[in-house]
């Protein structure tokens, strides 16, 4: 099963993809954390990729989607990821969804956690993981490429019925619940 997690920054995706492999026993590909870790460990592409990061912009797509496919041809993705942070673009999305047909591993759902913008700010500020991009600044940028660059992809999908919308205000567990019932639905 492949499954993406959508939506806004703070809109608690990497957590809800954390619960959701666990529960299918399948991996994550956090683009996001891909990125962390280069910057971490300083490879080639952590050093190019580090002041945009930082800066709240995107990595360009050839990039990202270039390290995702090559990501894919482990085979512990064989049985079925969850991507998260990824597709974050309608060139990403074109991308992944010919990587889908060509290799016959069809999209099973696109999980879209919906959380107004207001409730986004606060929960990205008092999170505290100490992320380099979690400044007031960064943020307004990171929600402002999301409008502008990564809203569109549910515009892309719009017609394909993948995508599960579902209320991302309430508890963990109670979000948890809501995305497996629209799964299983
Ligand atoms: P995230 O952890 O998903 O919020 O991602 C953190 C940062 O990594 C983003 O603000 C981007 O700079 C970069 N990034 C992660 N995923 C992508 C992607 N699919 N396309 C472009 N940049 C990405």
């Amino acid at each position: 099963m492949i499954l993406v997690l959508f939506g806004p920054p703070g809109a608690g995706k990497g957590t809800q993809t954390n619960l959701l492999a666990e529960h299918f026993n399948i991996p994550q590909l956090s683009t996001g954390d891909m990125f962390r870790a280069a910057i971490k460990n300083q490879t080639p592409v952590g050093v190019k990729v580090k002041a945009v990061l930082d800066d709240g912009n995107l990595v360009s797509d050839d990039l990202v989607n270039e390290l995702v496919v090559e990501e894919l041809k482990n085979t512990r993705f064989d049985n079925g990821f969850i991507l998260d942070g990824y597709p974050r673009t309608v060139v990403q999305s074109s991308f992944i969804s010919d990587w889908a047909a060509e290799n016959n591993r069809p999209i099973y759902g696109i999980v879209s956690l919906v959380v107004e913008r207001d409730e986004l700010v606060k929960r990205i500020l008092s999170r505290g993981q100490g992320r380099a991009d979690d400044t007031e600044e960064a943020i307004e940028k990171r929600l402002a490429v999301y409008k502008k660059e990564t809203a569109p992809v549910l515009n892309y999908f719009a017609e394909s019925g993948l995508i599960k919308e579902i209320d991302g205000i309430g508890s963990v567990k109670n979000i948890f619940d809501r995305i497996t019932k629209a799964i299983s639905a």
